[in-house]
């Protein structure tokens, strides 16, 4: 498939592409500490990776990703950059609220980072009452991912993500400093939710096991996740 990066695009070819199609994928992740092996931009970087690939498959274009997001939880590691949640959600309905000067009628949000989607969601049923009809994609929620990954393996950090970045990016992950954690327990786990911050439950940054990512579990990973966001386009495309 040709150029999707709408970054590429001019604005005649973009005006062209508003013309006939009125959906777009948008990545967005986060700037933050996974565990000592993988880099910093690990959220934003597979997000953008997953949103071009089926992007690709679909002739859907792809803006540029947003590479901060709600991170504070993970402030004490340092190189974590963060924005406040409120300023997240306002940045990115400015974003789709100048897609829908163009005609976008359509966006796929691809969130690497599940500290953003309580603002994602609530953003998203406003901006439906605006007449822009918003899903939020994340990858790391599949169902499938079950059959290649344990719990322990899904965690921030874990082998789920490592894999992927092995994949994606492997010159960025150093394998060499891969550890496991078990998350220590919080006083009010299983009766009320704590405001935690990562370093009450792990000193590496890491919620599980990473040791057993491999670059094939990865390239597996990443053609399930492509496929369903393919399917949630084809699903938006005919709704
Ligand atoms: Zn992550």
């Amino acid at each position: 498939m040709g150029e999707v990066r709408l970054s590429n695009f001019s604005w005649v070819r973009a005006r062209d592409y508003f013309s006939t199609n009125d959906i777009v994928l948008l990545p967005v992740g986060s700037t933050e500490q996974h565990g000592p092996q993988n880099p910093l931009g690990t959220d934003h970087l597979i997000a953008y990776e997953l949103a071009l690939e089926a992007g690709r498959r679909t002739g859907v274009a792809v803006l540029p990703p947003v590479p901060y997001g709600v991170s504070v939880h993970h402030s004490a590691f340092p190189g974590t950059v963060w924005v406040r949640e409120e300023v997240f959600k306002e940045y990115v309905r400015d974003i789709v609220l100048s897609l829908k000067k163009h005609g976008v009628k359509k966006v796929v949000v691809v969130n690497g980072h599940g500290g953003n989607l309580n603002a994602l969601l609530s953003l998203s049923r406003e901006l439906r009452g605006e007449g822009v009809l918003t899903v939020v994609f994340q990858w790391w929620t599949l169902p499938k991912l079950s059959d290649l990954f344990t719990r322990e393996e899904l965690g921030h950090a874990a082998a789920a993500e490592t894999s992927l970045n092995l994949f994606l990016n492997g010159k960025s992950v150093d394998m060499s400093s891969v550890v496991d954690e078990k998350p220590r327990k919080l006083p009010t786990d299983g009766l009320a939710y704590f405001p935690e911050y990562t370093d009450d439950r792990t000193k590496t940054g890491v919620f599980g096991v990473a040791t057993t990512a491999c670059k094939g579990r990865g390239e597996r990973v990443f053609e399930i996740a492509s496929r369903a966001l393919v399917e949630t386009i084809e699903a938006l495309r005919r709704s």
